[in-house]
């Protein structure tokens, strides 16, 4: 209850993606700990609010869940606005949502840009690890060079199922946040 009244930093937080990639559930992990194999297809918009100790301060995380969107395969600015900070998800069993993935950051850039003209941090999501696939990130060399090239702060494998690395790249977001605000 009191987290409302916190005055500590709020970082909003984009996550996007096609459909079904695990957007959704990688949120519900983070911030609730819980997993389920059927989250509805929601409309609108969703938030969800995580509050993280870091160095001893506080910080607050607004992960903004683009629910129903995904079909439009870009958003409307106004989604986009205030976001300081982005995970962009493929699920590495389907090609076509890697495929999709500059598709996706082309549309964050061209509607957001930091003050100093440098896009927010965005970090890579390639979920359903667990799944045993290796299609797209066998080779590591490969992704840290696809996310040079396509402005990426860094990539990170994650099950929403398994809880693998969505802290990790949270936390890793978060560091990038706070170096280029
Ligand atoms: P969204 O449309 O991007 O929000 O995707 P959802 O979070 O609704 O997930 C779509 C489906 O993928 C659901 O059935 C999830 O249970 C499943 N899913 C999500 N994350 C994972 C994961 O890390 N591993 C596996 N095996 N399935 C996942
Ligand atoms: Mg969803």
């Amino acid at each position: 209850i009191m987290m409302w009244f916190c005055l500590c930093p709020l970082f909003q937080v984009l996550v996007i993606g096609d459909l079904g990639v695990g957007k959704t559930s990688i949120i519900k992990r983070y911030v609730h700990q819980t997993y389920s194999t059927n989250y509805r297809a929601t409309i609108g918009v969703d938030f969800a609010l995580k509050v993280l100790n870091w160095d001893s301060e506080t910080v607050r995380l607004q992960l903004w869940d683009i629910a129903g969107q995904e079909r439009f395969g870009n958003m409307t600015r106004v989604y986009y606005r205030e976001a300081m900070g982005a995970f962009i998800v493929f699920d590495v069993t389907r090609p076509t949502t890697f495929e999709a993935i500059t598709k996706w950051k082309e549309d964050l850039d061209s509607k957001l840009m930091l003050t100093n003209r440098e896009s927010i941090a965005t970090v890579l999501l390639a979920n359903k690890c667990d799944q045993g696939r290796e299609v797209l990130t066998n080779n590591g060399v490969k992704m840290d060079q696809f996310c040079k090239d396509n402005g990426f702060v860094g990539w990170f494998k994650t099950s929403a199922k398994e809880n693998t690395n969505i802290s990790e790249a949270a936390n890793f977001l978060v560091k990038h946040i706070m170096a280029t605000e």
